[in-house]
């Protein structure tokens, strides 16, 4: 039992705290699916990029699938080993791909024909051979929410086969690229097998395809995705995952590798933030709370469902707003959610939200990010400072 109350005493809210055992529990089952199989899990860092929540990952033996040229830098700084960390992302710059082939990462994921000319070009200058590995677009509706669906070629994400197969055999054919791996990774916050099955299916047949040309790649990458429950989600066991890739990939002898975020990290991760007051408008409650939009946009962004329970309160429940101080009328954290009456300073816990909560976060309102905290063996320690006016303006200049 994580002492809500007394951690929002000593650290303030609004406030995120992480279970670092559950985010081990989460890895130790995934990792346990995929044993007898040559896999690498590497952690999504976009679902929390504190260094301490990727540190925590890398002592277990964890990768990470990084986004941007910063997100690497996390990665090594937390410990991650080189060989470990993939580079993905639909648009990366000249100079983050020449700094991750200088890096020495496991492979660059390249989502276009326009890109593989950028990385082939960076790598001739450099006077090395990139290791890279292709984006498939598979066309599969993943039946998520349209935001964080990314396998369909309606999606921005990825190549379609005929565009993958014709990279390579260019690269095949490059000096300066050593293709290693396939990649897909059809959304988020998947809840359905089927669509995981079937595009891992069609890129396991582009792969046997690349194989009767002589084109061998060791790394077949599955992406992240896998669904959590959130409120009554029906989700997706680690293992019958595991048992559908190793399905899909019958006779091949490549070495899995898993890209799982929210997974991992959201349902160990707490929002805590307190009454500031209650009102009404007309015969509409709300309760007015000091976290916001700014701090966890996915109520807004998505209209995603968040537990939230009332600390020490028992009495009799009635639908409720649950609003930010945020100039917008989009900022809140539950619509009609059942709660008891409120009143200044009762705290509230936000549930699973360890995974794109404070990493989504701005400074929107001249709002201090949140503090985060970790709690291990029953320990818990502060993980990042919660952030001052002093350091939303640092940056800015010609203001006297
Ligand atoms: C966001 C992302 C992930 C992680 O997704 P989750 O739904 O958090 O597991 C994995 N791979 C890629 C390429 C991504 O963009």
């Amino acid at each position: 039992m994580i002492q809500f109350q007394a951690l929002a005493q000593t650290y303030g809210t609004p406030l995120y705290v992480y279970d670092f055992d559950a985010m081990k529990e989460q890895f130790e089952a995934l990792k346990e699916a995929f044993r007898g199989r040559k896999s690498i899990l590497a952690y999504a860092v976009k679902a929390n990029s504190n260094l301490s929540v990727i540190k925590n990952f890398a002592q277990l033996g964890s990768g990470a699938d990084c986004v941007s040229i910063g997100e690497v830098r996390r990665a090594l700084m937390a410990g991650v080993p080189k060989y470990r960390i993939l580079f993905s992302g639909v648009g990366k710059r000249d100079d983050e791909i020449r700094e991750a082939i200088q890096s020495d990462i496991l492979y660059i994921n390249l989502e276009s024909e326009g890109e593989l000319a950028r990385v082939e070009a960076i790598a001739k200058e450099l006077d090395v051979k990139a290791r890279i590995s292709i984006r498939v677009n598979p066309n599969i509706d993943p039946q998520t929410h349209p935001y964080i669906s990314t396998g369909l070629h309606d999606n921005k994400f990825g190549v379609e086969i005929d565009a993958a197969k014709r990279m390579y055999i260019h690269a095949k054919n490059s000096e300066n690229l050593d293709a290693v791996g396939i990649h897909f990774h059809i959304g988020s916050q998947l809840t359905q097998l089927e669509p995981i099955y079937e595009a891992a299916v069609i890129v396991a047949d582009l792969l046997r395809s690349l194989q009767a040309i002589d084109i061998e790649l060791k790394f077949f990458d599955i992406g992240g995705g896998l669904g959590v429950r959130y409120d009554d989600e029906t989700t997706i066991s680690p293992y019958d995952y595991a048992q559908a890739i190793l399905g899909a990939l019958k006779g091949i002898d490549v070495t899995i590798i898993c890209e799982p975020g929210r997974f991992l990290t959201a349902n160990a991760g707490y929002f805590l933030t307190k009454v500031l007051y209650e009102k009404k408008n007309g015969s509409k409650r709300f309760v007015v709370v000091d976290g916001a939009m700014n701090d966890l946009i996915r109520p807004s962004l998505y209209n995603a469902y968040h537990r939230i329970e009332a600390v020490g309160k028992t009495n009799d429940v009635s639908p409720v707003d649950v609003v930010g101080p945020v100039c917008e009328s989009g900022d809140f954290l539950a619509k009609n959610y059942p709660l008891p009456a409120m009143e200044h300073n009762d705290l509230l816990v936000v549930h699973s939200a360890g995974a794109y909560g404070f990493g989504m976060g701005s400074n929107y309102n001249t709002r201090g990010r949140s503090a985060e905290i970790a709690v291990e063996n029953g320990e818990a320690r502060l993980i990042r400072a919660r952030e001052t006016f002093e350091d939303l303006i640092a940056l800015e200049r010609e203001y006297l």
